[in-house]
């Protein structure tokens, strides 16, 4: 399969396809060595831009290294990833023009206080490359934390007004 890497509208470096690709191509394998996840924490405490894919349930991860490390985040993907024993392919989910830039959907999980914005310029760009998922479990964190603050703000109140009332 004919792929070249060059500058991306949608982050630095991405990669094209020159050939058109039939929906349901496997595209390209996301090579690299495979770590465990605590590793790679170690690894890159300090870096701003891994390339880490986990497999499995999770506790593995490939640290990329290859052609499909290159490949950009879109909310409006024309690939997706599939794990096929144990090896993770860049498959297309629709027909692919010569030409064209591959994305997948990245999914992210996992990733603390990164806000890990997203630029796709899709229409359906939900603005962070982070799973649904994820944004809602975040979601229902924030709303837990708010409630627990309320909570505290209702007993004050209560004892404020118990000594208002003596
Ligand atoms: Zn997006």
């Amino acid at each position: 399969m004919g792929l070249i890497i060059r500058s991306s509208a949608i982050h630095a470096a991405g990669c094209y396809t020159t050939q058109p690709i039939a929906k349901g191509a496997l595209v390209v394998e996301y090579t690299g060595p495979r770590i465990h996840k605590d590793q790679a924490d170690i690894k890159y405490e300090n870096s701003f831009v891994t390339y880490l894919f986990g497999i499995g349930d999770g506790t593995t991860v490939i640290d990329g290294h290859g052609t499909a490390m290159f490949i950009n985040h879109s909310c409006n993907p024309n690939c997706e990833t599939e794990e096929i024993n144990g090896r993770v392919w860049i498959t297309a989910i629709r027909k692919i023009a010569a030409g064209e830039e591959l994305t997948y959907d990245y999914n992210l999980y996992d990733g603390e206080e990164d806000e890990a914005r997203c630029n796709c310029g899709a229409r359906e760009c939900r603005k962070t490359m982070y799973s649904v998922d994820e944004i809602r479990q975040r979601k229902r964190a924030v709303s837990r934390k708010s409630s627990a603050r309320k909570r505290k703000a209702a007993k004050t109140s209560e004892k404020a007004a118990r000594q208002r009332s003596r």
